[in-house]
Formats: C-alpha cells, structure tokens, sequence
C-alpha cells in the first residue's frame, strides 16, 4: 500500500472517492478550494491542506477531480499549485475530464518534475464514487498505471488502459456524447409521446421490454416521472463535455453533427437555469416547447 496520498477536489465525485480511500487506510492530505467540504474527511482522519502544494508536498500519489479545464490548470500550474512541491516519482491520477489537450501540457509539466500524470476520467456518476464501483479510462505511462493500481482499486471496479497520454479522455468524451444523446432523445421522445397523450410509464414499460431498453434510461426514468433532478452529475458539467468533444472532433477532423446538435440542446437548457440540475433536466427544455410535462 503506498503510504501517503495527496487528494485535491472534494466535490460530488470527489468527496466520496476520498473517503473510500479513507476507509481503506491510506494516509491522506486532502484540499478543497471550498474549505466547508473537507470536514467529512477531516472527521475521517485526513489532514486538510491549505493549498495544492501542501496537499502533494508529502504524496507518493496524487488524485485530482475537479470541474475542467481552467480549474486543473489552477490546480497544478497557479500559485500554490502541485507543480511547487510534486515529487519526484509521484504519480497523478487526474479523474476530471478535461481537455485531452490541456492534459497533455499539464503530464509535460509534470514530468520535468520527475513525476507522471495519468488523465484517468470516471464513468459510473455518485453512485458509483460511493460504492467504489466507477469504472477508469486511463492513458498515460503503463508503468506509472501500475504502480497506482492499488489505489485505481479501491475506487473502481474496472481499469481499462487506453493507450498514451490523452487516450482515457478521448474514450471519455465518446461515452459522454452517448449518454448525452441518448437522454435527450429520450426527453424528446417521452415528451412526444406524452402529448399524443400516451402515459409515460406505459412507454417505459414497452422500452424496456424491447430491443429500445437501455441502462441509462432504466436509471433515470424514474427520477424525471419524480420531477427529482437532484444533481448527480450537473447539467452544466454535460454541456462542457459535449463541447469538449466537439473541439476534439474538429481538431481531429471528424464530423460529429449529432453531438453539434444535442449541445445546442444542453446549452439551451443551461442558458434557461437548469444548469446546477441532473443532467437529466434536458427533460425540461423539450417539455417547455411542448407545454407537457412527462410525470409518472
Ligand atoms: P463538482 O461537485 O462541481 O466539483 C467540482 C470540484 O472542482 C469542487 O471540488 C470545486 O471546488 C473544484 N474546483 C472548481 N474550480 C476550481 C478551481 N479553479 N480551483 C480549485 N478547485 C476548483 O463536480 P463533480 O460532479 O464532482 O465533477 C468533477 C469532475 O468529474 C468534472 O470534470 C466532471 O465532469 C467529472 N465527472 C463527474 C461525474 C458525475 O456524475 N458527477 C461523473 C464522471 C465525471 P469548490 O468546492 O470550491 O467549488
């Protein structure tokens, strides 16, 4: 086991991941910018830090999850940052997704410290955060992947090696484009069906004995028939991914219009308030232009 971790970010998927690793008895440094949400870990026997560089000052492993882009540039480059204190032979396991750009510059930086950086993005939302079940997408160096196993494991339940630096977060904004899409085309269909006056549970019940069933949809169905968006992942969080994926696309010149298109739709729901929401609140736009609302 190594001895000290150093955890930077305590949001909705990082508080949890660092308190399973709390529990599974790694020494840890936590730091939030927000000071608030490290007491949970304090109580757990963590050492809150003041800033990135105290958090990493001691760590053999580094774990970051915070919002994007501009906020892990913070994190590693800006006053305070890890780059003041990493060690040399530290491993970072960045889980934000982020550009796959921007984490190229940053494992650059990194590594003329004498460290390595994995960007290592999660798919399996809170839930699986709380359960330790998220499953990793990882580029980076095998060998520094290896050394960080143990840790990768009391997080998740699945490790898939991507290739080199940037791989993990390529694989991450194609799922994300697919979850995104998939829930508003569901949105769009549940409403339409809503208005041609079909009760919304009957449709899911068909769905979900037919070829059309999908997991995501079997998630949140009964969320949205609750009117519930409580924030398990941020609308606005979805939206940055979407665009993220798209300047990947444009930079690797590949057409993506469907993704073009859905992040037209979770803009506009961002730009209508529904940002601090569940994702799934995509809902709301559709049933604004519909003058329905999809309850069960
Ligand atoms: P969140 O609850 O909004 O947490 C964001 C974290 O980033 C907070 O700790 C926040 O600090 C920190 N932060 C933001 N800007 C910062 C800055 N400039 N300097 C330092 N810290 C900063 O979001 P989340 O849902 O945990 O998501 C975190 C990352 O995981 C995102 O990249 C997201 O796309 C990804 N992700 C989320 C999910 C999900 O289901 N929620 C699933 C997979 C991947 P404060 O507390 O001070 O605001």
């Amino acid at each position: 086991m190594a001895q000290s971790i150093g955890f930077i970010g305590l949001g909705i998927m990082g508080q949890p991941m660092a308190l399973n690793l709390a529990k599974a008895g790694y020494q840890l440094a936590v730091y939030n910018r927000t000071r608030s949400k490290a007491e949970p870990l304090e109580r757990a026997g963590a050492r809150v830090a003041a800033s990135p560089a105290d958090a990493v000052r001691d760590a053999e492993v580094i774990v970051t999850i915070v919002s994007d882009s501009a906020a892990m540039e913070d994190v590693v480059c800006g006053p305070g940052g890890v780059l003041e204190t990493i060690r040399p032979g530290a491993v970072l396991i960045d889980s934000s997704t982020i550009s796959p750009v921007v984490s190229r510059k940053l494992a650059c930086h990194v590594a003329g410290k004498g460290a390595r950086m994995l960007d290592a993005p999660v798919t399996g939302s809170k839930h699986g955060a709380e359960k330790g079940d998220l499953i990793f997408m990882i580029g980076g160096e095998r060998a520094a992947l290896d050394r960080v196993m143990d840790v990768l494991q009391v997080m998740g339940k699945k490790h898939v090696y991507c290739g080199e630096n940037g791989k993990g977060l390529a694989a991450k904004l194609a799922m994300n484009s697919i979850l995104a899409t998939t829930v508003a085309v569901f949105s769009e269909g549940f409403v339409a069906a809503t208005k041609a006056g079909v009760n919304p549970q009957v449709l899911l019940e068909i769905m979900q004995s037919s070829l059309a069933r999908c997991a995501i949809v079997d998630f949140k169905a009964p969320f949205v028939f609750r009117g519930d968006f409580t924030p398990y992942f941020p609308l606005k969080l979805m939206h940055k991914d979407l665009e993220l994926a798209m300047e990947a696309a444009y930079a690797q010149n590949v057409a993506m219009p469907v993704t073009a298109t859905v992040k037209e739709v979770y803009g506009a729901a961002k730009a209508r308030g529904s940002g601090d929401l569940d994702y799934a609140a995509v809902i709301t736009f559709f049933e604004e232009m519909a003058g329905v609302k999809v309850r069960g």
